[in-house]
């Protein structure tokens, strides 16, 4: 089947290509399409998202989309950044601010504790079959004290994965095993192949 990577973020364009890796797909991203200006997030949740961007890239390209939508949640900041994450603090900021942001804002609720997740729905828009199908998946972790680590993207430098990694310090197919991302790509494409044996699919 030939797939279009329906994200505009080149960082997700490329962790999905590694995560669906053995997957009997043909994939393809919107760098093999004429440009196009982004759908505006107006969603009330990641599913939300999730389908309005597969649904606006397949009508684009004409290909079954597959999009992802996906934030950090901190449970001490009620969730956010959350839905939010890619605009926090104004899309143009680069993510080593934006996480000085949140961390200053954790210092403010010391007693709250640091525990936090990444969420991800990944959804699948099939024009050929009028088919959809979307699975959610969560990374849970804790926030770290200060960023540490130079793999991965975003918030990852300060994402605890256990009590001595970040995110950031995990190779790529170690993230993938554990991650959002992962876990729903591989839940999705499960619902297609169940019986795929894909390198990634276990931790
Ligand atoms: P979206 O493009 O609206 O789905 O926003 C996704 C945003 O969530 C990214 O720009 C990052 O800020 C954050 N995010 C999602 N997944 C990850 C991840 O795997 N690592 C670090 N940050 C992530």
């Amino acid at each position: 089947m030939k797939i279009l990577i329906a994200t505009a973020n080149a960082h997700k364009v490329d962790e999905i290509r590694e995560i669906l890796a053995g997957f009997p797909l043909e994939l393809c991203d919107l760098r093999d399409f004429p440009p196009v200006e982004p759908p505006e997030e107006t969603g009330r949740d990641y599913a939300e998202n999730a389908l309005l961007k597969a649904v606006f890239y397949s009508k684009h390209t004409g290909l079954p989309a597959l999009s992802d939508d996906s934030g950090l949640e901190v449970d001490a900041l009620d969730g956010a950044p959350g839905l939010y994450s890619a605009r926090f603090g104004g899309h143009d900021m680069p993510h080593s601010q934006k996480i000085l942001r949140v961390l200053e804002l954790l210092k403010q609720h010391p007693e709250k504790g640091r525990t936090a997740r990444f969420r991800c729905c990944s959804t699948l828009v099939n024009p050929q079959t009028g088919q959809t199908l979307s699975q959610e998946a969560t990374c849970e972790g804790f926030i770290a004290e200060t960023p540490s680590g130079e793999h991965g993207f975003g918030y990852d430098p300060i994402f605890m994965v256990d009590s001595r990694r970040t995110m950031a310090e995990l190779s790529a197919q170690e993230k993938h095993a554990i991650s959002h991302r992962g876990k729903s790509l591989r839940g999705l494409l499960g619902q297609i192949y169940p019986t795929t044996n894909a390198p990634t699919a276990r931790p």
